[in-house]
């Protein structure tokens, strides 16, 4: 059997016991497994009724549609691309083992963020998703301290050291907002110093997007995390969808997963989307 039909197996059983799953938990708002299937992304849209403006540097831009099918119908957000031609930057490959095309160079500046690494390359989706989401966060707290990005990829991806991944233009290593003291460094945080409602603003926005395959946070960080959506009544499925916590490290569970060295900052991976090409791999 050739890889893609592999994959098209892998993508249908997952759409399948996604779709057993929603049906058992009767949520309505569950995600399609036909467009699931087809689509190999979508993941979590089923979690959102919202979806997103593309991002304008210059603007904050206004609340997002309330039209789920905005997202299911694939229209990408739209990056402000800092270099030429990166309007058609696509991610090839693995993240672990990829390259990245034309790939569209976050502005060291923008609404509620500010990137300094110089590997601050990624396809257009997700760099408009971070722009979004640090948007967002300036949207729904109002001013306040900047999301600081990390590592995206390299201008053309492949290897980038000291991580494993990165390398296909679709992983972001995000700070984490901090009670006191801003978010302008990567600082490790315990869990008390560690303000959810920002980060979560945060990472929601990025699940929104309906391409996060995972968020690596420590575990001593999700458990506040979770405890905060829990008191906002965020409903026990959904919080099962979302946490590894409280599952152990070893735990299967869960699109937040701990993983060492993320007590500063969480690193987020996208999916492919319809906007790479047939050799983007998840
Ligand atoms: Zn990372």
């Amino acid at each position: 059997m050739n890889d893609r039909r592999r994959r098209g197996r892998r993508h249908y059983r997952r759409g399948l016991a996604l779709g057993l799953a929603c049906a058992s938990l009767a949520l309505t708002a569950c995600g399609d497994p036909v467009i699931q299937r087809r689509r190999g992304v979508d993941r979590m849209t089923f979690l959102d009724d919202s979806a997103l403006e593309p991002p304008d540097p210059e603007d904050i831009p206004p609340p997002p549609p309330r039209d789920r099918r905005q997202v299911r119908g694939a229209a990408p957000l739209v990056a402000r691309c800092a270099n030429e031609g990166g309007e058609h930057g696509r991610s090839v490959g693995r993240a672990t083992d990829g390259e990245l095309v034309q790939g569209c160079e976050l502005p060291e500046r923008g609404p509620g963020y500010v990137c300094r690494h110089p590997a601050r390359f990624g396809t257009p989706f997700v760099v408009a998703a971070l722009q979004a989401a640090a948007a967002q966060v300036v949207r729904v707290h109002g001013q306040g301290p900047e999301l600081v990005i990390g590592a995206l990829s390299a201008d053309g991806g492949g290897p980038l050291r000291p991580h494993r991944s990165h390398q296909s233009g679709r992983d972001a290593d995000v700070g984490l907002f901090a009670l006191e003291g801003g978010g302008k460094v990567f600082r490790a945080l315990r869990p008390s110093e560690f303000d959810v409602e920002r980060t979560w603003t945060a990472i929601s926005s990025l699940i929104r997007t309906g391409r996060v395959i995972y968020v690596f946070l420590d575990m001593d960080l999700q458990e506040p995390l979770y405890r905060y959506l829990e008191r906002s009544d965020v409903d026990e499925a959904t919080l099962q969808r979302l946490f590894q916590y409280p599952g152990g490290h070893d735990s299967k569970r869960g699109l937040i997963r701990h993983a060492r060295g993320h007590r500063d900052h969480f690193h987020v991976r996208l999916s492919c989307g319809n906007d790479d090409g047939e050799d983007c791999l998840d």
